[in-house]
């Protein structure tokens, strides 16, 4: 196993010869988008500290609010869409359009912000947006 840095210059050279389609698809699979053996989350939005099979710090990426913009994004067009296009193909009343459309906005985004969190990691690591690593005073919790 090597270990991560951000900067060094083999891990930046394997980084930018591994592929944007490769990086994305590992992402959207929830794997490491670097190694693509070990999967990225320990939880359902946790993501792992470091990679248990090639030790990228995905803990370090920062994703921040992207994942949920993104899937907000993706989801509200498609349900708008669906919804403006079932009121004009159909007679039906606003209540069953609303009980139709608002769990599967629910249900769609659920089911999408995993592989689009894994998905913006793979981005993020593939241009090397990696927040520094703590010291270890502030990993202890103490006052420089
Ligand atoms: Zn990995």
């Amino acid at each position: 196993m090597t270990m991560w840095t951000v900067g060094s210059s083999a891990q930046s050279r394997l980084r930018r010869r591994l592929p944007w389609l490769t990086t994305l698809g590992r992402g959207l699979a929830m794997r490491c988008p670097f190694c693509g053996k070990s999967p990225a989350f320990d939880g359902y939005l946790h993501v792992r500290p470091i990679c248990p099979g090639c030790g990228t710090p995905l803990g370090r990426v920062p994703c921040d609010d992207a994942p949920p913009y993104i899937t907000l994004l993706v989801v509200l067009h498609v349900v708008v869409t669906g919804a403006v296009l079932t009121e004009r193909a159909s007679t039906m009343s606003s209540t069953m359009l609303l009980a139709i459309f608002l769990p599967l906005t629910a249900v769609l985004t659920l089911l999408l912000l995993r592989p689009i969190k894994g998905a913006t990691l793979g981005i993020l690591l593939k241009v090397g947006i990696v927040r520094p690593a703590l010291s270890v005073s502030e990993t202890n919790g103490a006052d420089a």
